[in-house]
């Protein structure tokens, strides 16, 4: 039996909220958010039950691609404050119980970067070999280029240096060579530096483009690309113990597995700690479009279990475009034409440039089911800024502005004065997250609702002592959910979401019944 200790674990039953300091609160007044303007509003996110902050990019930018073109690791954007207020932001956090996590861009860097300028200034500059440069365009298909719109190559010549260098996104963004020892340095340097200011990890930016080193170099005797992930974790480790690196890999589940690192039954992760759920989440939005549970069930039900020690962080939307890269052809369509009718609701031809309560026809009963589905599935919830208070897109900002809009802070105030407001919905399904341990530490199973109830998606979650059944129905309709729970047999559940309801027998054959209005939902609990 492994030695394990819950709070050791933090990330297991966290509560993750990702900002855009830039968006987020002004505390200065000159229409752009900063550092104090987030400490101002800290409480909003203490009072909602938030324990993680993931902070988007707040470091020196050009901001020709949000903040994700960066040109000095080591600061703050003077936009939204100082390094002092980094370090104030970090205290005031603390404080309220909150760990603080930020992006680590490292894919790339901004053409504006000191290294690149001097890289591409001479052959003999000690950063030339920091980009990957080629004599010849290599062969490159559009397939590999993340924003088709924009760009139509991985390859972009540089006059000056007289060569090709790699860009896997804009060309303004040239990619670092991360098989080079001295950025691999420079790197942990970069992490070193900011956990020592009292980060507690990173969400790391598209980590297989990180990794990638197939086709953009000629030798076949390369570093294999997992042991540099395993060494930035174990670095991290040595730093701080209880740091976590949550990862984007938009990947098939057996393809997502690996970046967990080696499956070697000790229950630990050598590489990611997390990594998003890209695939549930599509399949969610497949259910939601066609009022059935089965491409979710179906989903949960083919997802594999992380190693013990590491977790699935799942999210209803994120400061992307919606992606639907990962459903066949005619599922991206029906999920289209579902929620974004418009041509210019939709991006690359793969996503959706809106949130969720306007995709839905701002129906709240169904905005309150997908979140309450979020809290309850296995995995780390992830909110998006304004999540909670039902923001929706604008759509007279380009791309995937749309979705990044300032936070609406008049919202907020409105809906704390009202118990019945979707922001006081958001602070329950916390609280009883929190509550319910079983959902972030049980085995979990999806259930069969019964032949009559498919928009129904049962699962339970269970530890030794305690098993928590959650219900939730996809469809404008009633529908009565019939899944058996044998170890149940005769026992009382209590309801968790609404402690005024009365509780539910499981018949003496194991069959739980259980009504549900349309879009309704239930947490029962022994
Ligand atoms: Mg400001």
């Amino acid at each position: 039996m492994r030695l394990t200790s819950t709070s050791d674990l933090w990330w297991k039953n966290a509560v993750i909220y990702c900002l855009d300091v830039e968006t987020f609160a002004d505390g200065n007044g000159d229409g752009c958010g900063d550092f104090r303007g987030l400490i101002q509003r800290i409480d909003h996110l203490h009072r909602l039950g938030v324990t993680c902050l993931w902070l988007m990019p707040f470091y020196p930018t050009p901001d020709r691609d949000d903040g994700y073109d960066i040109t000095d690791f080591y600061g703050v954007d003077p936009r939204l404050g100082s390094l002092g207020d980094f370090v104030e932001l970090m205290r005031t956090a603390r404080d309220r119980g909150m760990r603080v996590i930020a992006d680590l861009v490292i894919n790339h860097t901004s053409a504006q970067h000191p290294w690149f300028q001097d890289s591409r200034s001479s052959p003999d500059s000690r950063y030339r070999d920091w980009y990957v440069w080629r004599d010849e365009r290599p062969e490159d298909g559009p397939q590999g280029v993340v924003f088709p719109d924009q760009e139509t190559s991985l390859w972009e010549y540089d006059r000056k240096a007289k060569q090709y260098y790699l860009h896997r996104f804009y060309k303004h963004q040239p990619d670092l060579n991360v098989t080079n020892p001295e950025v691999r340095d420079e790197i942990a340097r970069i992490m070193g530096f900011w956990m020592e200011l009292g980060l507690s990890g990173f969400r790391v930016d598209a980590v297989p483009f990180l990794l990638e080193t197939a086709g953009s170099l000629d030798a076949a005797d390369l570093p294999e690309p997992h042991d540099y992930l395993a060494d930035l974790t174990a670095f991290q480790r040595r730093r701080n113990g209880e740091a976590v690196l949550l990862g984007e890999v938009n990947l098939p589940y057996p393809d997502t597995m690996p970046f967990f690192g080696p499956a070697d039954g000790g229950g630990g992760t050598d590489e990611l700690t997390m990594c998003f759920d890209f695939i549930g989440m599509q399949q969610m939005y497949l259910s939601l479009a066609r009022s059935d549970a089965e491409p979710i069930a179906q989903a949960l039900r083919e997802r594999p279990d992380p190693p013990e020690d590491g977790h699935w962080a799942t999210f209803v939307r994120n400061h992307d475009e919606l992606t639907l890269d990962k459903l066949t052809d005619a599922q991206r369509t029906e999920v289209f034409e579902a929620f974004a009718p418009d041509e210019d609701m939709r991006l690359y031809g793969r996503g959706i440039r809106r949130r969720l309560p306007s995709m839905l026809g701002n129906d709240e009963r169904r905005v309150r089911m997908v979140y309450s589905l979020l809290f309850s599935l296995p995995g780390t919830p992830v909110l998006f800024y304004g999540e909670e208070i039902g923001m929706v897109e604008d759509l007279s900002l380009p791309g995937r502005f749309a979705v990044r809009s300032d936070m609406d802070w008049s919202a907020v105030d409105e809906q704390r004065r009202d118990p019945g407001s979707l922001l006081e919905w958001m602070r329950r399904l916390v609280d009883a997250y929190r509550e319910c341990p079983e959902l972030a530490w049980g085995r979990y199973t999806v259930l069969d609702p019964g032949v009559d109830a498919r928009p129904v998606l049962a699962h339970c979650c269970d530890t030794e002592d305690a098993t928590v059944v959650a219900l939730h129905n996809f469809a404008d309709t009633d529908v009565r959910a019939v899944p058996k729970l044998p170890e149940l047999a005769g026992k009382p559940l209590t309801d968790v979401l609404d402690p005024a309801a009365k509780p539910v027998d499981v018949a003496a054959d194991g069959t739980l019944a259980i009504d549900l209005p349309p879009y309704g939902c239930r947490w029962l609990r022994t």
